[in-house]
């Protein structure tokens, strides 16, 4: 008996969702997003495999996504259809199993003791196809980074095992941000260096890259690279670590008044969500989407940890202060993150941050892009650094 991780993602969830009540669109390219109407703005959400084969990826526009496959069904997002999919796999994950930790609405982690983890990955995919006729593709790791990177390779409705035996030669090649935490802004920095594939980011010295990335940093993306994570699988509900909402707008907005209106409004909406879950946020990140396609982001630390909607919508505007171009808008965010809970619970130990969560320019892959979003998307679930000699936040 060894003890495994296991981690269970729904392939295509939301469009395996759709395609559930659609029987009739099965085999064919299917894409939900917005409205579901590509000659209006918005992005994809999720696109079918058959999609994915013409180009089409969660974040597109809409209308890119129709001229790259025009023969595509566009579908509305319909959140309480995927939530209520999502409740059930993840309950039939608990009967299985008394240690499941829930990272979006569609994936988790499994802790289990067995000698076949292939075996018990099997059992996990029967038993979600007979709770909901959806697939799931089980990657089977020494840890949490091995399992959630291993589901990549088993994708669609197979399981794959990645070890630390394995490691090196499944992964050594590849780009370094198909690492979970690392993504294309640190990838940039690390190839600055030289430093562009798994195995040489594995090979590099973390002193070189504590002087680069800081001290908790540096050592960790080394420690990634080698397939360790010592985070331990927490049976915990989930909890979103941010709320934020985001709007495609039908015109650009011209005028940057109109823009500072719009993100005030935002910013009182997220702090309604705010309010029901009770905890502090310790920083606000504006996302803003020039016309045509070019998205940046500024986030704000609050000055004190705060609740309250004018802390939050002051925090926004701030963020929006830093925006130097003031070009025609078609997309505003606003994103509340909470103070993370081993920080509220003691003294800040430094500011450390998070290169998942930190990565603007990475796209959510789970939930809709469009309308409101929580942190239930793949960078809210991706392992930060630990604090220092604290152990790491899972
Ligand atoms: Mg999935």
């Amino acid at each position: 008996m060894a003890r495994w991780v296991l981690h269970a993602d729904l392939d295509q969830f939301v469009a395996a969702v759709e395609l559930l009540r659609r029987p009739e669109l099965r085999g064919r390219p299917v894409v939900v997003g917005g409205t579901g109407d590509p000659s209006r703005r918005g992005v994809v959400s999720t696109a079918s495999y058959e999609a994915r084969r013409y180009g089409v990826r969660s974040g597109l526009p809409l209308r890119t996504a129709a001229r790259r496959c025009p023969e595509a069904v566009f579908l509305p997002v319909d959140r309480a259809a995927y939530e209520a999919a999502s409740d059930t796999v993840m309950a039939t994950l608990r009967e299985l199993c008394d240690v499941v930790e829930v990272i979006g609405w569609d994936e988790a982690f499994l802790a289990v003791d067995t000698g076949d983890p292939e075996a018990v990955a099997r059992l996990i995919q029967r038993r979600v196809r007979e709770a909901t006729a959806l697939d799931c593709t089980v990657g089977i790791g020494q840890n949490k980074l091995q399992a959630k990177l291993a589901t990549a390779f088993g994708k669609p409705a197979g399981v794959f095992r990645l070890t630390d035996r394995t490691w090196p030669e499944v992964l050594g090649d590849r780009p370094t941000d198909v690492l979970w935490g690392i993504g294309p802004k640190t990838a940039k920095r690390l190839g600055e260096l030289g430093i562009r594939t798994v195995a040489q980011l594995a090979a590099a010295d973390p002193r070189e890259l504590a002087r680069r990335f800081g001290p908790t940093i540096g050592p960790w993306l080394v420690r990634l690279a080698r397939g360790r994570d010592p985070s331990p699988v927490v049976a915990e509900p989930y909890r979103a670590r941010s709320r934020g909402r985001e709007i495609t707008y039908q015109e650009d907005l011209a005028g940057w008044d109109r823009v500072r209106r719009e993100v005030g409004a935002l910013a009182r909406q997220v702090a309604d969500e705010v309010a029901a879950d009770d905890r502090p946020v310790g920083r606000v990140v504006v996302k803003v989407r020039y016309a045509p396609f070019t998205t940046r982001t500024h986030g704000q630390r609050l000055v004190r940890p705060a609740r309250r909607a004018e802390a939050i919508e002051r925090a926004a505007l701030a963020a929006l202060d830093r925006f130097t171009e003031r070009r025609p808008v078609r997309l505003l965010g606003v994103r509340a993150e909470f103070v993370p809970e081993e920080e509220a619970a003691g003294p800040a130990p430094g500011d450390a941050p998070m290169p998942a969560s930190t990565d603007p320019s990475a796209p959510a892959r789970t939930g809709p892009a469009v309308s409101a979003s929580t942190g239930a998307s793949a960078s809210a679930g991706a392992p930060g650094p630990p604090a220092s000699g604290d152990p790491p936040r899972s």
